[in-house]
């Protein structure tokens, strides 16, 4: 939640500090990351040596809310790490791997060029050596004729091969090339603690469903999902039981929609699901079935058996209005989802139920 509300930052992790400065937050890093006992990879290293550097205020408050909270886990860092960083490095990566294919398609054009170039010169020795075939007047010069020509057509029959390999290496290069940066693109669409679509996703996939819907006419409807009480849990059983529950939420969220639907981590302990070809109604009834899914589960600690209760849901439901910007829909869910939580939470209003629908209608 806190992460939403301070946006991601933009700064760079490459930084330049003399020999003893960086010894210096090096030390000081390593020694906070004991504190907080959090695993020394060096994600963890990068992101403590940019909170004691102080260069980084937006991570460092993320950091500091969450060691003060005394409930700092490695996905908590994770999740800072992405927040703040992930976004720049997916970026470069992707721009490297771009880079790393142009060259490939590069080379395999400069093959193509030369295999022009060759069958070209091939095509003229061919033409020279029959015109001399046609012409010979001894057995020598048909011989010679005959003798150049067997050499040429071996030549070009080596450098084809020699092509034929050089070209088959590049493609396979560049499927390896393509497929990293499938893998990428994914990593950087997906959220790290629930792995299911984060909020650049719902962004995206929500803005693509819009303009499916103006243009095909069909309903588009949105649920906006938010844990009730979860500060409350977070502080009876720990941030760390917190951070599972939050994974099974995802989970029980992905379970309960299907095909062409997305359940996506909205921030926190809120999530957005997109419905597209789905009525006002159906979207109710699918925020039912998520609500009672979610309430009808138990949460156990595995190792031990203790019981953690249950937790519950409130939804707000909204369609959308052809023309509407995204951001005028989100707003008519989350005013459902206000409305759900001064209802009593654990339930499900459609925006048909505020009190200002029968104005706007
Ligand atoms: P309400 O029913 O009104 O939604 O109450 P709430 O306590 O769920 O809402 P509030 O906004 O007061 O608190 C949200 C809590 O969610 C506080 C925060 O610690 C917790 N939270 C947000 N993100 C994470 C996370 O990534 N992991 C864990 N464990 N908790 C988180
Ligand atoms: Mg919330
Ligand atoms: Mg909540």
């Amino acid at each position: 939640m806190f992460l939403d509300r301070l946006g991601s930052g933009e700064d760079s992790l490459e930084y330049t500090d003399g020999f003893d400065t960086a010894a210096g937050y090096a030390k000081d890093a390593l020694d906070l990351m004991a504190e907080s006992s959090v695993s020394h990879t060096p994600r963890n290293f990068a992101l403590w040596y940019a909170h004691v550097s102080g260069r980084e205020p937006k991570p460092s408050e993320a950091l500091e809310a969450l060691v003060k909270d005394n409930a700092l886990t490695d996905d908590d860092a994770a999740a800072v790490y992405e927040t703040f960083f992930g976004k720049e490095e997916a970026a470069a990566e992707v721009q490297r791997t771009s880079e790393q294919i142009e060259t490939a398609v590069s080379e395999v054009l400069t093959f193509l060029i030369e295999a022009n170039a060759g069958a070209e010169t091939y095509g003229q020795s061919l033409e020279s050596n029959l015109g001399q075939m046609a012409t010979a007047d001894s057995m020598d010069s048909l011989r010679n004729a005959i003798e150049t020509l067997v050499f040429d057509t071996k030549k070009m029959a080596t450098q084809n091969e020699l092509l034929h390999n050089r070209l088959e290496n590049s493609t396979q290069e560049i499927q390896t090339l393509q497929e990293h940066l499938e893998d990428v693109r994914h990593e950087s669409l997906t959220d790290a603690l629930t792995n299911i679509p984060n909020r650049k996703a719902f962004d995206m996939n929500l803005r693509q469903e819009a303009m499916n819907a103006m243009e095909s006419g069909e309903d588009l409807c949105l649920l906006i999902c938010d844990i009730d009480h979860f500060k409350k849990f977070n502080d009876s059983y720990g941030h760390q039981i917190g951070d599972q529950v939050l994974k099974l939420a995802g989970m029980i969220l992905t379970q309960n929609v299907k095909g062409q639907d997305t359940a996506a981590r909205y921030g926190g302990e809120e999530f957005g699901i997109i419905l597209p070809n789905t009525p006002l109604d159906a979207a109710c009834n699918v925020a039912n079935k998520v609500r009672e899914a979610v309430a009808s589960k138990r949460i156990r600690k595995k190792s031990t058996g203790e019981d953690y209760g249950a937790i519950t849901m409130s939804i707000g439901v909204a369609l959308f209005r052809g023309g509407e910007s995204l951001s005028e829909l989100i707003q008519r869910a989350d005013k459902g989802l206000y409305q759900a939580k001064d209802n009593g939470r654990n339930c499900v209003v459609s925006e048909t139920e505020l009190p200002e629908a029968s104005d706007s209608a």
